[in-house]
């Protein structure tokens, strides 16, 4: 990808620490951030709607696109295929949107061999009784797959220092003030900037003798 005025943001952490309802509530405050809707083959939770929460498609479908080379990554996660679109990233991108990708370290690791500017946040829970407890009170996955993903939660946190962010989300609101300060500080690296401000920055930091 080349220069782009949004930042890209990948977002993970096992299931059930809070990713998603941290990415909901900063979009409610910033209405130039959005997060990116992924492909997966898992079936909708209740409420979840189509092409809101995900795009819903079957096996098949999902290994077309594969071979149509649709996707910017994709991944098995808990025996279901997840993907991220590469269309949909692009155009947000180059309009100076920040994007997020709420998707798991496999998918992480792809990003950033395609996009070395991507930030990676990582959100872990207080605590393993704290996360199997909100995953019960989420009250949206069965007993069987809530023990699949406590069971696969080590393997995703095994992965947490290969972000450049940790956030703990223990407090929400704690948690969710310390989110808006990356992204908003991401926001002024001098990469980000340059790119937003090329021919200023041409202008002004030219090279001349001393
Ligand atoms: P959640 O963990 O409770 O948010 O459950 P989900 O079923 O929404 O997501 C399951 C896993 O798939 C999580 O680890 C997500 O981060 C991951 N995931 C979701 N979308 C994508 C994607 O597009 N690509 C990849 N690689 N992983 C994804
Ligand atoms: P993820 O997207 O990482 O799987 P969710 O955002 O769906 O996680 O959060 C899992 C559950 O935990 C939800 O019911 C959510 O309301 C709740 N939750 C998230 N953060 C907190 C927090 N800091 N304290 C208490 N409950 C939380
Ligand atoms: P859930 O089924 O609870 O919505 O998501 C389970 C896991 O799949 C989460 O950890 C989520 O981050 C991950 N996930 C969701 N979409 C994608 C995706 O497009 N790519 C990858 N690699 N992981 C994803």
């Amino acid at each position: 990808m080349q220069h782009l005025a949004g930042n890209l943001f990948i977002v993970s952490a096992p299931s059930g620490a809070g990713k998603s309802s941290l990415i909901q509530a900063l979009l409610q405050r910033h209405t130039d951030m959005q997060v990116s809707v992924s492909h997966t083959t898992r079936a909708p939770r209740p409420g979840e709607q189509n092409g809101v929460h995900y795009h819903f498609i079957s096996v098949d479908e999902f290994k077309a696109l594969i071979t149509q080379d649709e996707f910017f990554e994709w991944a098995e996660v808990f025996g279901n295929y997840y993907g991220t679109s590469k269309s949909t990233i692009r155009d947000s991108l180059s309009r100076g949107i920040d994007v997020f990708l709420d998707i798991d370290w496999q998918g992480a690791r792809q990003i950033k061999l395609q996009e070395s500017s991507a930030n990676g946040i990582f959100i872990l829970p207080p605590s393993l009784t704290e996360l199997e407890q909100r995953l019960n009170k989420r009250g949206q996955d069965s007993s069987e797959v809530i023990a699949k993903r406590m069971a696969q939660a080590h393997s995703e946190m095994s992965h947490a220092n290969e972000y450049e962010y940790l956030i703990i989300n223990d407090n929400f609101a704690t948690a969710l003030e310390e989110f808006e300060r990356i992204v908003l500080a991401q926001r002024n690296s001098f990469g980000s900037q340059a790119s937003k401000h090329n021919s200023l920055l041409t202008q002004l930091l030219a090279n001349t003798a001393n």
